[in-house]
């Protein structure tokens, strides 16, 4: 294989357009010893070499997705520059454009009113959504699934708020009487709902959660750093379009563009979808109400300096790609649930594996037939090692066994968690390879003769 490297000529023509921008200021010296320059690249360049190759449509494993070309080219433009968006004097134009690409973010869930901005990823965006949701209920618990992400525990521990892990149903989503009884004991003040949990992409279900909210008052958080962008797609189950459809009504959200919005690392966002929280920020500045034509970056960020870089490739990605539902993007995204519901559908049909749940989104988790759990788990770890012999890079999850279905009942529960395979088919390349995935997943069970 080979990289896309055609992207490096458009580059050099970008950076003469830009420096011409800059025409009028005095030359200085930038000569460079370009042969140790080079000696040191090369060394890079081996070390680089000792990477799983996530960039190609053979790794499934983590959430791991190559930034777009068009992101790649936009963030090393940006590099000659280097603006900071902790405010305007160091990212003048990053900073515009941050605003533009974050309000299309908020619009792509409906709001036009809000505020938000980028962050370095989704654990700070969650950091700040849990940080408000602290000020707006002091010293309540904050509760999410007990397969949200680990990040919301560690954060209400970082805060000082207590915190307390829901019980999830068959299908690794949170459960409403889990939650109703938890609601009932009066000490809570934030629910986290996980719209796309990391493990298996199960969406917990919003509507349920809103009606709660109206009888106990809670704040909602949705943690959508992973499943945000399937708010575009128009081939989700009723069940899981249900929650998308009522995501605006949330208090505060999170996307990380740099899991599903072709970015390169370094690129969350939190909204916020009623603007005065803008109050809680400790600031110098005279505003005390804050709308997004209002926002300055720096005023409304618990980080400091950030890469304006990272706003330059959204917005770029954005122009090239629009978040629309019917643009190429949403349909890249269908495309990658299609191809794990194809997945989904030939492990069902195959006496050798057996999928924990039907996909809510593009992560398909499944096991190896075995009779008891610890042949099970021993029988994942051999696939998962086997096939990356064979170039497919899957990866292992375990998945509590209480919260097994009933097709489940034949196996002797010997363990109380089970090894299961998860597969992420998050690539715009997934559901093309996916016969050549299927492939060595099946030569692989054969020659470990499951
Ligand atoms: C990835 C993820 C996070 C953490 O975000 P980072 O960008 O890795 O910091 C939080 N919540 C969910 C649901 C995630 O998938």
């Amino acid at each position: 294989m080979t990289f896309e490297k055609n992207t490096l000529k458009i580059l050099e023509k970008a950076l003469g357009e830009l420096e011409a921008g800059f025409g009028s200021l005095p030359e200085f010296d930038h000569s460079l010893d370009l042969d140790a320059v080079q000696d040191v690249i090369m060394q890079v360049v081996h070390r680089m070499q000792d990477n799983y190759p996530y960039f190609h449509p053979l790794y499934a494993g983590q959430m791991l997705k190559p930034p777009h070309p068009m992101a790649r080219l936009a963030y090393m433009l940006s590099m000659w520059i280097n603006p900071n968006n902790h405010a305007l004097d160091g990212g003048r134009a990053s900073s515009h454009l941050e605003k533009e690409a974050v309000a299309e973010l908020a619009a792509m869930f409906g709001w036009d009113v809000f505020l938000g901005h980028l962050t370095g990823g989704g654990t700070m965006a969650n950091l700040e959504a849990l940080w408000i949701a602290g000020r707006v209920k002091p010293g309540q618990k904050v509760v999410a699934s007990q397969q949200a992400h680990y990040t919301h525990q560690r954060l209400s521990d970082v805060l000082g708020l207590p915190f307390e892990a829901i019980e999830c149903d068959t299908k690794g989503r949170m459960d409403m009487n889990a939650l109703r009884r938890i609601l009932d004991k009066g000490d809570v003040g934030t629910v986290v709902a996980t719209i796309g949990s990391t493990g298996t992409g199960s969406v917990d279900p919003l509507a349920q959660i809103l009606a709660l909210r109206q009888k106990y008052g809670f704040r909602l958080h949705a943690d959508a750093a992973y499943g945000g962008y399937f708010v575009l797609a128009d081939n989700t189950a009723p069940e899981t379009r249900a929650a998308y459809d009522r995501l605006h009504e949330v208090d505060s959200l999170v996307v990380d563009p740099h899991k599903h919005g072709l970015q390169p690392y370094g690129c969350g966002c939190i909204l916020f979808r009623d603007p005065a929280v803008g109050s809680y920020y400790n600031h110098d500045s005279p505003y005390t109400y804050f709308s997004s034509s209002e926002l300055h970056l720096g005023e409304i960020s618990l980080e400091c300096s950030r890469p304006g870089a990272s706003a330059v490739a959204l917005w770029a990605t954005q122009k090239l790609l629009p978040m629309t539902r019917d643009g190429a993007f949403a349909q890249s995204l269908a495309s990658c649930r299609r191809a794990a519901m194809a997945l989904h559908g030939k492990l069902s049909a195959d006496e050798r594996f057996r999928p924990l749940f039907a996909p809510e989104l593009d992560i398909v988790v499944f096991t190896p037939r075995g009779d008891r759990i610890s042949e099970i788990s021993r029988r994942s770890e051999e696939l998962f090692r086997t096939a990356a012999r064979h170039d497919l890079h899957l990866a292992t999850f375990t998945y509590p066994c209480r919260l097994l279905d009933a097709t489940w009942s034949d196996v002797d529960m010997d363990a109380e968690t089970v090894t299961a395979i998860r597969v992420c088919l998050m690539k715009p390349e997934h559901e093309a390879w996916l016969d050549r995935i299927w492939a060595i997943m099946d030569e692989t069970a054969t020659a470990l003769s499951f």
